[in-house]
């Protein structure tokens, strides 16, 4: 007896299962169709994101304040212009399903998307915002940094090479990538190098800036298979980038100038007050005041602003919120120290005294919230060493002084001085 499908006899594969019409198989051609069904069921699972599920703003926006400290209005911008988003891919899914009916769509208006740019000082929750959106929405998301890339044929990423990521982060199911969410870092640093045109092109600059602004508005691109440079003999694949989302993020050093300069010429043409001094107090409030006209000047080029459209302010964190961001968000910094311990049998504890360290310290290095962790972790180093031979130590305390001078916490003290005099 043979196998119908791989035409191997009973010998060489074992039992063979017969069917009608005397069409056999046998158990290694059992395993790979199960292995072609699983792929089909995985792929059709990946699939299951429907738009139908596209949470409230209200709903979008109380995840985010989960994880997300402070930063309201831009959480507010966020979860609409996301809603809206999915409303619009919804709508336009819907147009396309008329179109092919035959019905006449008239009363269906094409929408054209809203990219999104953040705005503000890193470390104060840009990528934090995009990652927690795309979480929740269950859609695919991939961070690219604006300064790896360059324009095509020179060294450095292609801009296709974002849309690969996010195709990857999709499990390869291009359908899925297509309403995905890219969040790009760090916008500000490809603004054009100077105001002269130079004989020399412009690679990491202007040019990059228009490869970007052609995904962001909506095209079929493609983009190698393999990653990396892109070369005639390679498999390409080819990716609709129009309802892809776009969230930019920057922290555009020198912006307030470019601002605070037009606010003072307006005031002074209009013949107006003179913009009294305490306006110009703090940075944010001038950032907030913000204008596609400012960008531009900045080295932004028009037509990328112009697709930018939705702006939202990110706001320095003060020192409340750098307290709140150790303690309040579901996956604080402390509760995370506090479960590696509590997996090691030790209750860790924290004092204020020792937060307020912590926040001090953090604040003085001026990297928002960033700073928290590495704080954290130098202080931790030598007490995460030291926990593990100390098998019976079941509570551990970290005080102001583990934080400001690298004390060790007093339970590991006296252990090991009971140690001492132990051996003495
Ligand atoms: P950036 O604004 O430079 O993109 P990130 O979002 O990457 O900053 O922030 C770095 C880290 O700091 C985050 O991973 C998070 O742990 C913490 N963080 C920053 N801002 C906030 C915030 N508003 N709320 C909670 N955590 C924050």
């Amino acid at each position: 007896m043979k196998c119908s499908f791989c035409g191997k006899d009973q010998l060489e594969v074992g039992k063979i299962i017969s069917g009608p019409n005397g069409v056999n198989i046998c158990g290694e051609c059992i395993q790979v169709c199960n292995y072609i069904f699983s792929e089909e069921r995985i792929k059709k699972e990946k699939k299951g994101f429907s738009i139908k599920n596209i949470p409230t703003p209200a709903e979008i926006k109380n995840y985010l304040d989960q994880y997300v400290i402070g930063q309201e209005r831009a959480k507010k911008i966020l979860s609409v212009s996301v809603y809206n988003h999915y409303q619009r891919i919804e709508n336009n899914l819907f147009k396309k399903e008329k179109d092919t009916k035959k019905k006449t769509a008239e009363d269906f208006i094409r929408l054209e998307k809203s990219n999104i740019l953040l705005l503000g000082p890193s470390g104060c929750g840009k990528t934090l915002l995009a990652k927690t959106l795309a979480e929740k929405l269950d859609v695919p998301f991939a961070i690219a940094d604006a300064t790896t890339l360059t324009e095509a044929g020179y060294v450095g990423d292609d801009v296709e090479n974002v849309l690969l990521k996010l195709y990857h982060a999709a499990g390869e199911d291009i359908e899925s990538a297509q309403i995905g969410i890219i969040y790009i870092d760090e916008i500000d640093k490809i603004t054009r190098k100077s105001e002269n045109p130079s004989i020399t092109r412009d690679v990491s600059g202007e040019g990059v800036q228009q490869a970007l602004l052609k995904i962001l508005e909506g095209t079929v691109a493609t983009m190698p298979a393999q990653g990396g440079r892109k070369h005639p003999h390679q498999k390409n694949i080819e990716i609709d980038t129009t309802q892809i989302l776009f969230i930019c993020g920057g922290s555009f050093e020198g912006l307030e100038n470019i601002i605070k300069s037009r606010l003072q010429v307006r005031n002074i043409g209009f013949k107006a007050d003179i913009i009294k001094n305490e306006e110009f107090r703090e940075k944010d409030n001038i950032l907030k005041q913000v204008l596609p006209e400012d960008l531009i000047k900045f080295g932004l080029i028009p037509e990328l602003v112009g697709r930018l459209t939705i702006l939202a302010n990110i706001e320095e964190l003060d020192r409340e919120a750098l307290m709140d961001i150790l303690t309040k968000p579901k996956n604080a910094l402390t509760l995370q120290y506090k479960q590696i311990f509590r997996n090691q049998g030790v209750e860790l504890k924290f004092t204020q005294s020792a937060l307020e360290a912590v926040v001090e310290k953090a604040l003085s290095r001026k990297t928002g919230a960033r700073g928290l962790r590495s704080i954290i972790e130098e202080s931790m180093l030598d007490i995460m060493y030291e926990i593990p031979s100390h098998k019976d130590i079941r509570e551990c305390t970290i005080t102001d002084k583990v934080i400001e001078n690298n004390e060790m916490p007093v339970s590991i003290r006296e252990k090991e001085k009971k140690q001492i005099k132990e051996t003495a």
